[in-house]
C-alpha cells in the first residue's frame, strides 16, 4: 500500500484526538503532505475515527482530484489543500472540534498573546477566521487569512486548524491550542487579560523563527 506508514500514523492520531478529547464523533479531519510534495493524504468524510482503517485514507493531488481511495474525502479538503499550496513549511494539518476551542471560537475574534507559549508555539495571536460554511471555498480563504504565517487559527463557531512540519508536531499544536483556549477562558473570568509586553513578544517571536529553521 502506498505511503502505508503515513496512513497508519493518520489513523493512530485520529484515535488519539478522540482519546484526549480534542475532537469527537466524526468531527474534525487530518491530512499530511505526501513525501513527493505534490499530493496529500486525508481522512475520509463522516467516518468515526475508531472505524477508519489505513486503506481508507485517500490520496489527492493538489487540484483536489482523488488519485487513490474509494471513500469520499473530508469535506474540508479545500482548506487543507489551500494551506499546502500557500505554506511550503507545513506538511500536516489537523482540524479539531474540542471543547475549549469551540467555546472561544463562538465568542472571540482573537486570542491575544497573553502567555509566552502562544508566541513560541503559535507564532503570534490566535486569530479567529471569519465565519463561512463548512467545506466552502470561502472558509478556505478565511482560514488562510486567519492563519498567516502562524501554526494555528480558530474557525468562527467551529473549532481550530493546527499545522506542523509533520503529524506529530501538528498534534502537539492541537494540544497546546486547546490548553491556551482553556487558560484564556479561566483568565478572562478573573479579570482583564494582560497582554505580553513588546520585549516579551519580540523575544518569543525570535524563538519561534529559530524553531522554524
Ligand atoms: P469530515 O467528516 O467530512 O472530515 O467533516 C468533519 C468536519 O469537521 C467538517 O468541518
Ligand atoms: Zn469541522
Amino acid at each position: 500500500m502506498e505511503f502505508e506508514d503515513i496512513r497508519r500514523e493518520i489513523v493512530d492520531i485520529g484515535k488519539k484526538l478522540v482519546e484526549r478529547r480534542l475532537t469527537y464523533g466524526t468531527c474534525g479531519n487530518i491530512s499530511c503532505r505526501a513525501p513527493d510534495g505534490r499530493r496529500m493524504l486525508i481522512t475520509p468524510s463522516g467516518i468515526p475515527y475508531e472505524m477508519i482503517k489505513p486503506e481508507d485514507i485517500l490520496i489527492l493531488n493538489f487540484h483536489g482530484e482523488i488519485e487513490k481511495g474509494d471513500l469520499r474525502p473530508s469535506v474540508e479538503t479545500p482548506f487543507h489543500l489551500a494551506i499546502y499550496r500557500r505554506r511550503g513549511d507545513v506538511n500536516a494539518v489537523i482540524h479539531i472540534h474540542s471543547q475549549y476551542t469551540l467555546a472561544v471560537s463562538a465568542v472571540s475574534d482573537f486570542v491575544p498573546v497573553f502567555l509566552d507559549e502562544i508566541f513560541s508555539h503559535i507564532g503570534g495571536d490566535l486569530q479567529v477566521s471569519r465565519y463561512a460554511l463548512p467545506g466552502s471555498a470561502e472558509l478556505a480563504k478565511n482560514v488562510i487569512e486567519a492563519l498567516g504565517d502562524r501554526n494555528a487559527a480558530l474557525l468562527s463557531n467551529h473549532g481550530a486548524v493546527c499545522c506542523g512540519r509533520n503529524l506529530k508536531e501538528a498534534f502537539e499544536i492541537a494540544e497546546i491550542v486547546e490548553e491556551i483556549c482553556k487558560i484564556f477562558i479561566l483568565s478572562s473570568s478573573l479579570g482583564e487579560i494582560k497582554i505580553l509586553p513588546d520585549e516579551g513578544r519580540k523575544y518569543q517571536r525570535e524563538m519561534f523563527e529559530m524553531k522554524k529553521t
